[in-house]
């Protein structure tokens, strides 16, 4: 930090604060975690310097061979750590990741001329007119992915979004009475609609997916079965989700972030099937340039990681504290979409406290409890302000909490939401985030900060 003060000492101020706040609060944000410090030192080295398109040995920029070693190892891990046959690594973020992948299925799977073409190694023979033709039926094929309100993600073929706008899109979403997956609605509007791509995975949705009935439903009407796992990764690595749970032996492609659960650097990742590699790998120049050197390195050193037994012990407690959590909402008269949680994430409609949830997330921010509003099924609040509050437990087990920590999180925050007055964005309670910050939580924060 004295070296980045010595040049701009704001910046130097700001990231010491961002410590302060990031290590003295209770960090819920259910897509937050804290990386270790192999990988954030891992981010700050001269690897941040070179510039590498293409890919492992066809490099568009010469003396690319440490790149090439860092990019083979990231992708080998990762392979490993999935059992997936082929990883691309190149992805800057989650939303990098679904474009690349939708490209790659798009070149994949849409007879024109282009994939004849590409197949025949031809592609040089496009014409002006094979060209018309792949813009027309690109711009002509069908997405069906979860809706927002109902725990699925922007990319998933949300209007605003760019996956609404190059696909014709329709959203599935979950039954009114449970709030979980439905998946005879699901495969009843795929048969209807006939989607090129069936997207699975989530934000805010607090249960686990079958994907084997996924890809049944995908196998049916001939659609490409694509899951997001970028918020559940870490419960995939950690062998928490395995047989129909784990998305990538049933999914012809599979995105994730690599910073979320699975705790490593930010950025995305494309797992894919052997008939999806060679379209994947065209990720640059499809979609990206030059990929980010330094963070796939250490997406390397975050994949071996969590290649190690103590990662499996972490993500099981994830998922245990999530179950804590969700029970001491339950017992002290909190409302919970689809009644509790069996991943890392709970959803909380603070409706019944006469709140919004962009009141409750003001409220808790007081109180030193960081988390986002978040939309309930068919939310009477909108996008924007919401009626709930989405919790997760990566960070916090990161940090060492356990069932009694997780308990007391749940005293604290509904403690807030009962003392808080509708319309205002102050806590009212006496609660504050030291309450569970006691033992040894905040002498390790204050030693941490030290440290730097
Ligand atoms: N996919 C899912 C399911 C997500 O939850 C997110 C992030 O919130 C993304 C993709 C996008 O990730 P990023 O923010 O890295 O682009």
């Amino acid at each position: 930090l004295e070296v980045i003060a010595s040049v701009e000492p704001r910046i130097a101020a700001a990231t010491r604060q961002e410590l302060t706040d990031q290590r003295g609060s209770l960090k819920l944000i259910a897509s937050e975690n804290y990386a270790s410090p192999a990988v954030l030192l891992t981010m700050g080295t001269w690897f941040s310097d070179k510039y590498a398109e293409g890919t492992v040995g066809h490099r568009f920029y010469a003396g690319c061979q440490n790149v090439d070693t860092v990019e083979s190892l990231a992708a080998e891990h990762a392979r490993e750590l999935f059992g997936a046959p082929y990883a691309y690594v190149q992805p800057h973020s989650g939303i990098d990741a679904n474009l690349v992948a939708f490209w790659s299925i798009l070149a994949n799977r849409v007879e024109t001329p282009y994939l004849a073409k590409m197949q025949a190694k031809n592609v040089n023979e496009l014409t002006e007119a094979d060209w018309e033709t792949l813009r027309h039926e690109f711009g002509n094929q069908r997405l069906l992915g979860m809706s927002l309100d109902a725990g699925g993600h922007l990319t998933h073929g949300f209007r605003p979004n760019i996956s609404g706008k190059m696909f014709h899109q329709q959203q599935y979403g979950t039954d009114p009475g449970t709030g979980l997956l439905d998946y005879d609605a699901v495969a009843a509007k795929a048969r209807e609609f006939k989607p090129l791509v069936l997207v699975a995975g989530y934000s805010a949705y607090p249960r686990r997916v079958n994907f084997a009935k996924m890809r049944e439903i995908a196998d049916e009407v001939g659609a490409v079965l694509m899951v997001d796992m970028a918020h559940f990764a870490g419960l995939v690595a950690g062998k928490v989700f395995t047989g129909e749970e784990d998305p990538v032996p049933f999914a012809h492609i599979t995105t994730t972030t690599t910073h979320k659960s699975l705790r490593g650097p930010r950025g995305g990742m494309v797992l894919a099937q052997e008939e999806f590699a060679a379209d994947v790998d065209r990720g640059c120049p499809m979609v990206l340039g030059g990929p980010l050197s330094h963070v796939m390195a250490a997406k390397a050193v975050a994949f071996a990681e969590a290649r190690q037994p103590s990662f499996q012990t972490y993500a099981q407690k994830v998922a245990d504290n999530a179950k804590s959590l969700a029970e001491g909402f339950l017992t002290r008269g909190a409302n919970l979409v689809t009644g509790g949680t069996d991943n890392h994430i709970v959803l909380l409609d603070v409706s019944s406290y006469g709140l919004t949830g962009r009141q409750a997330e003001s409220a808790l921010l007081d109180a030193g409890v960081v988390t986002n509003r978040n939309s309930v099924p068919a939310d009477p609040n909108g996008a924007w302000y919401t009626s709930g509050v989405r919790l997760g437990t990566p960070a916090l087990t990161t940090r060492g909490f356990g069932h009694d920590e997780f308990d007391k999180v749940a005293e604290l925050i509904v403690d807030v939401l009962e003392h808080t007055e509708a319309g205002t964005t102050k806590a009212g309670g006496p609660s504050k985030a030291s309450y569970v910050l006691g033992d040894g939580v905040a002498d390790r924060v204050t030693s941490q900060s030290a440290e730097m």
